[in-house]
């Protein structure tokens, strides 16, 4: 069996991209030109795990350093001034390029620490200098609702939270194909639900999840929705405005941007309901030896001298990505994605997990060959250059609802080829021969 969808499959995307277009784009990403295992091209297909960045990213960190380097919100003096502006510069920039305002951007190291932040405003809540964050007050008998798609970065946090304040958690099942089995919403989202956390777009599947839907339901019930954005945000285009969602974290590594930055978005008055997680310098109002006050959002909420390079290098990225056009990304990913599909198809020995329509999914695309452990795939994709991630991808207990240890998964991003994806299947193709299957 090639997939394990009935989905039926849209006209296949054509990419916006012609090859010179695509060319120029790879001549921006230096690393994209290395040669591996036997001075043999890279084809890198493990952008869902982190991206390259453009030389305008990497330009943009180094002349932080060269002209700027200074504390944001620290110090009198000329540079110091100059890195606060370049800071919130990048703030507003990336805040737009979500549809928000910068008051409602907040930078973090990454969507772990993102999600982190907001569970712990959870733990955190009712706080005395916050009257409103009673709404984020968990307690026994109340209860948090996850998916079993997620990313361990959207679960464990949620799993300490539920254990520490007595609330139960609970989680929509994956159902068939990899999609959200949504057929017992209604007894999953009742009074009791306080918040729900889910992924916009699988890291293992692609799956795209029903988020107008299940948030409508959340609010219905008065609960909070948290989306992790992760693998969308770097795919298509978004709009914090019209997602119907509370909180969403992303991380700037997934986007051409730098490790060590990421992003969490919150609605104005979530976020001034919410206690800080971490606390110390830069994000008090004012210090007694005995209490403080917090500044409003962001700066409640970004204790410490900020990863300033690093946010000034996402800005540049979040530049490149709107410059190239996230319409443009979105299809030309998509043309990839669906000769990724067709491949798949065609070879009756390797099982594609999750989605094969197109309506249902993103550019993450998780296999499986019965009877080979997908790290001995991932070597021998490896072993011709061909870059993919194998293991559990954080997130185990998808993989055990679908009854495998293991898969090994292709991710995609802008600068991706039509011919990467087709020496990965002639790669893949070697697979068989390896381990001794036998194909038709
Ligand atoms: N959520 C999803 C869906 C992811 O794919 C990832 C990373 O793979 C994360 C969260 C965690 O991101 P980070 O490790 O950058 O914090």
């Amino acid at each position: 069996m090639s997939t394990t969808s009935t989905t039926a499959t849209t006209i296949a995307p054509v990419s916006p991209f012609t090859e010179a277009d695509l060319a120029a784009i790879r001549a921006q990403f230096p690393i994209l030109e290395r040669t591996v295992r036997d001075d043999q091209p890279l084809v890198y297909l493990d952008s869902g795990a982190t991206s390259h960045s453009p030389l305008r990213v990497l330009d943009a960190e180094r002349d932080w350093y060269l002209r700027l380097n200074a504390a944001p919100h620290r110090g009198a003096h000329a540079l110091s001034e100059e890195g606060t502006e370049a800071y919130e510069n990048a703030r507003e920039r990336i805040a737009a390029f979500i549809g928000a305002g910068a008051d409602e951007f907040v930078f973090t190291k990454s969507a772990t620490e993102s999600l982190n932040l907001i569970a712990y405003a959870f733990q955190n809540s009712p706080h005395p200098l916050y009257p409103g964050s009673e709404r984020f007050a968990l307690r026994e008998g109340d209860e948090v609702l996850v998916t079993e798609l997620e990313h361990h970065a959207n679960l464990v946090p949620w799993q300490e939270v539920t254990r520490r304040t007595g609330a139960t958690l609970r989680w929509i099942p994956m159902g068939e194909h990899g999609l959200l089995d949504l057929t017992d919403l209604d007894s999953l989202i009742t009074e009791k639900t306080k918040v729900v956390a889910l992924t916009h777009v699988s890291n293992v599947l692609g799956t795209i999840s029903p988020v107008a839907k299940i948030a409508e339901a959340a609010h219905a019930v008065g609960a909070l929705v948290v989306l992790d954005a992760c693998q969308s945000v770097p795919h298509l285009p978004l709009d914090v405005t019209t997602l119907g969602v509370d909180l969403l974290a992303f991380s700037g590594h997934k986007m051409l941007g730098p490790m060590g930055i990421g992003g969490l978005w919150g609605r104005a008055d979530v976020l001034a309901d919410m206690p800080p997680f971490l606390t110390g310098g830069s994000m008090i109002e004012q210090v007694f030896m005995d209490r403080s006050t917090y500044m409003p959002p962001p700066a409640r909420f970004e204790a410490g001298v900020p990863a300033a390079a690093q946010a000034i290098g996402l800005a540049a990225a979040v530049a490149w990505l709107t410059e190239v056009g996230m319409e443009r990304i979105h299809a030309h990913e998509q043309s990839l994605t669906r000769r990724f599909l067709d491949g798949f198809a065609e070879r009756d020995w390797v099982n594609l997990l999750g989605p094969a329509g197109m309506q249902d999914r993103g550019g993450a695309l998780a296999f499986d060959v019965p009877g080979v452990h997908a790290h001995d795939v991932g070597q021998v994709l490896d072993a011709h250059g061909v870059a993919v991630r194998v293991g559990h991808h954080c997130a185990w207990p998808l993989h055990r609802a679908l009854g495998i240890q293991a898969s090994a998964r292709a991710s995609l991003a802008v600068y991706n080829t039509p011919q990467e994806v087709d020496a990965f299947f002639a790669a893949l193709d070697q697979v068989p021969a390896v381990f001794g299957i036998e194909r038709s």
